[in-house]
């Protein structure tokens, strides 16, 4: 089925989409579907597994009447860039696209999302960790936006990206180079990260390391490089058990540093998506609730 092809006769008058593989395990259809019923729209948000092959023709398919655009997910950020008729200068300059919308002319725009909801719970802490140091731990898609994000507004002294395939940081820092106007990005590996880390005032992961089921493992076990006045932040959702805080969560706020997790990401980058295809701010109570029911 293409996108946009209508399957029953009590379909909605409007369609948003997930394309991605694997989808099954997304909240994005629980986040989106709770907000258009809050809000009354008669409106569906559906996640599809598309294959990398079948994505030039479900991403055409957005075209179709009564379809108010899509997001997308592993593993088409990148892909997604080509398809679409026009880019957001973020969205280009990261080199992803988590969110297409349908623009009036019917020209489909690529926005990245996620730069907006990394920022959202990070802004009341901005002023702690402006003009310092920042580590990021990963160099793949969600690092893009968060390295984005900080070099558009904290402004890091430096900004290290700690990768196991160094080559993938430094492709990272040439893309991302447009918006490191003063080069403060670097990179390194794990084992060489301590004092990097230590001397941080914001600690970011964005690898999968700690998600759920595998929440024992940490991406930083060594917990003690963390200390008061650091602000850590894991891009990984909340797993369902241990009040609700990954492994490395629960250490670095142990520790007194300020700990962020992704939940609140997640929910500022659907509410960035939503606003983009309705127009309308997303009800977030009525999100939490339906979320909170879901762990
Ligand atoms: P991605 O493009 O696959 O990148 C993952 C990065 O983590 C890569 O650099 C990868 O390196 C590295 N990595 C994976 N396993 C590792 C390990 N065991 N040790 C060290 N590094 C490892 O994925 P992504 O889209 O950036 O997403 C990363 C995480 O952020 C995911 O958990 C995702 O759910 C989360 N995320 C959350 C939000 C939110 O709203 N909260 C939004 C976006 C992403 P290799 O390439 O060498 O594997």
């Amino acid at each position: 089925m293409s996108a946009g092809t209508r399957e029953r006769v009590d379909e909605p008058s409007h369609l948003a989409f997930l394309f991605g593989d694997p989808v099954a395990h997304s909240l994005s259809p629980v986040i989106h579907n709770a907000a258009f019923s809050a809000l009354g729209l008669d409106a569906e948000y559906r996640a599809m597994k598309i294959s990398p092959g079948d994505l030039p023709e479900a991403v055409s398919s957005l075209r179709s009447e009564g379809v108010l655009g899509a997001n997308i997910t592993i593993p088409h950020k990148e892909a997604a860039t080509a398809l679409v008729d026009d880019l957001t200068p973020r969205a280009k300059t990261i080199g992803a696209v988590n969110t297409i919308g349908v623009k009036e002319d019917g020209r489909l725009l690529g926005d990245n999302t996620d730069v907006a909801g990394f920022l959202a719970p990070i802004g009341s802490h901005m002023e702690s960790i402006s003009g310092g140091s920042a580590v990021i731990f990963g160099a793949g898609g969600a690092a893009r936006a968060v390295c984005y994000a900080l070099l558009t507004t904290m402004r890091p002294s430096r900004l290290t990206i700690v990768a196991r395939r160094i080559g993938q940081a430094e492709q990272l820092i040439a893309d991302l180079a447009m918006a490191d106007g003063s080069g403060v990005l670097c990179s390194t590996f794990f084992d060489e990260a301590g004092r990097t880390v230590r001397d941080s005032r914001l600690i970011v992961n964005a690898t999968p390391v700690g998600m759920h089921p595998a929440d024992a493992v940490s991406p930083w076990p060594a917990f003690s490089d963390f200390h008061d006045g650091q602000v850590v932040y894991d891009l990984v959702y909340a797993p369902a058990q241990n009040d609700k805080q990954t492994r490395l969560l629960r250490e670095a706020a142990d520790q007194g540093a300020l700990a962020i997790g992704g939940m609140a990401m997640l929910i500022a980058q659907a509410a960035a998506s939503f606003k983009l295809w309705t127009g309308r701010e997303m009800p977030l109570d009525a999100v939490r609730k339906a979320l909170s029911s879901t762990f």
